[in-house]
């Protein structure tokens, strides 16, 4: 199957209007092979940075899709995070407060003229695959199904191609715990935490130890009586002398948790940092086989649909820097639609595709397993840039992102305090000190 060869510019829906879609829509603009239409459900830009003091439903009686707190300072220095061709300003410092990220989205889409191609206030119900009677070599064309709701419209459009960006840290995921809903205190997801100052003099148990749970843990320090780190390992780092480390939750009473050494922790409140799920609503099946234990499937190198390779998940992968990595999907995803990248064969996709899976289960597969990369994150990317013929993530990102993560691992309460200047050998060094 190839969609390549097409002369006249294809129409591309692109679903979301956050870091994902705005790359998606710059990218697309700039080719002149494509023309984009953003649909993005809310009224603004900037997704997952898009602050709301509002937990559960949004203004118009939607689920709330940021995860942000209010005092959230950035996990990664601005100098990762950055689309490579679009820096943060100077004047900021490297670790920035999320209203800084939003701001860069939003100078983002002004630079490069991309709000006319957004259609605001408008949710993707569905999008339906519509089969190809023409030439069977082609790719299928997709119905898109809209709702405006400022509008009270339903819409159906046409497209040759959908890049979905759709975000996915904004339905969480709960592990089951005997005893849940025995607990007389609060129960919340990190999802609903917004701020510390409700939790002063209390004790809060968090369980899990990725990057959420340690961060709010050390947020509610401050000002909470106790907090209680429930997780799997044991971090190093020196902490504040009200947080305390305890094994995974194995049971849960009317006034507190159970740890699984048998030691317990009576609280006020008990916060889940589990993640989130995987969700397309607006995506039937067969299209996608499973999102069951958070595999999106089938989909070749976490990002092209193997049976529809017009149809492209932006921001899959976990345990990455998201934004330069948008931009290496982005392009390789375009150079699949214009055919100048050739993909394997069908059967050759999902035998990678269930290799790299039996790989994962191998090592343990831990949640959200399937599409972690981590380390492997920059030959993912090398790849991608290489086979669509695009220019690497400079070498200098990946080494400042090693040495914040082992800045990290060494101080979990210090490392966002680091300045980073880049050298003239153009690398980052860490600078005043
Ligand atoms: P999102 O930002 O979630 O955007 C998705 C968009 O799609 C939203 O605007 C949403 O309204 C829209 N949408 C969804 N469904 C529909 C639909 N059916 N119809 C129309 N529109 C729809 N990354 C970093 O690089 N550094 C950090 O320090 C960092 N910290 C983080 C802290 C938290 C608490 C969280 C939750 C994430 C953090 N991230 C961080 C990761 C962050 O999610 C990514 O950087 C990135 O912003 C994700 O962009 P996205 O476009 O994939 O998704």
């Amino acid at each position: 199957m190839n969609g390549g060869g097409c002369a006249r510019v294809q129409r591309i829906a692109v679903i979301g209007a956050g870091a994902a879609g705005l790359c998606a829509a710059r990218h697309l603009a700039c080719s002149k092979k494509f023309k984009p239409t953003v649909f993005e459900g809310t009224d603004r830009v900037g997704g997952t940075w898009v602050y709301t003091d509002r937990t559960e439903k949004d203004e118009n009686g939607y689920p709330v899709h940021s995860s942000m707190y209010n005092d959230l300072i950035t996990n990664l220095p601005k100098q990762v995070m950055a689309f490579p061709e679009f820096p943060f300003p100077d004047s900021l410092p490297s670790f920035l407060h999320h209203t800084n990220v939003l701001g860069y989205l939003e100078n983002y889409s002004h630079h490069f003229d991309l709000l006319k191609y957004i259609k605001f206030h408008n949710y993707v119900e569905e999008i339906k695959v519509i089969p190809n009677t023409e030439n069977s070599d082609n790719f299928p064309r997709w119905e898109v199904k809209t709702f405006d709701w400022k509008q009270n419209q339903h819409e159906s459009h046409v497209f040759d191609g959908i890049m979905i960006c759709n975000g996915h840290y904004s339905v969480p995921s709960f592990p089951s715990i005997e005893g849940m809903s025995e607990f007389e205190g609060e129960i919340l997801h990190s999802h609903h935490f917004r701020t510390s100052k409700q939790y002063a003099d209390k004790t809060v148990v968090l369980f899990g130890g990725h990057a959420s749970g340690i961060d709010i843990a050390l947020q509610l320090c401050p000002v909470a009586k106790e907090v209680v780190l429930s997780h799997k390992g044991n971090l190093l780092s020196p902490f504040p002398d009200n947080l305390r480390q305890a094994p995974v939750i194995s049971k849960i009473t009317g006034n507190g948790v159970i740890f699984k050494d048998g030691t317990s922790s009576n609280c006020d409140a008990i916060m889940f940092c589990t993640g989130y799920k995987y969700t397309f609503p607006f995506l039937k099946d067969p299209i996608i086989k499973s999102v069951e234990k958070n595999r999106v499937s089938p989909l070749y190198k976490h990002l092209i649909h193997i049976h529809y390779p017009n149809l492209s998940f932006i921001g899959i992968c976990h345990t990455v820097c998201p934004f330069p990595q948008f931009r290496c999907q982005v392009l390789y995803a375009m150079g699949v639609l214009d055919g100048s990248v050739i993909l394997p064969s069908t059967e050759e996709m999902l035998l990678e595709e269930e290799n790299d899976y039996q790989k994962r289960v191998k090592q343990g597969l831990p949640f959200r397993g399937s599409h972690i990369l981590a380390n492997d994150q920059w030959a993912y990317n090398d790849e991608l840039a290489d086979l669509s013929g695009h220019e690497r993530i400079p070498d200098s990102v990946r080494l400042l992102y090693n040495l914040v993560q082992e800045r990290r691992a060494y101080n979990l309460q210090t490392y966002k305090q680091d300045e980073f200047a880049m050298a003239s050998n153009g690398h980052y060094y860490r600078s005043g000190v």
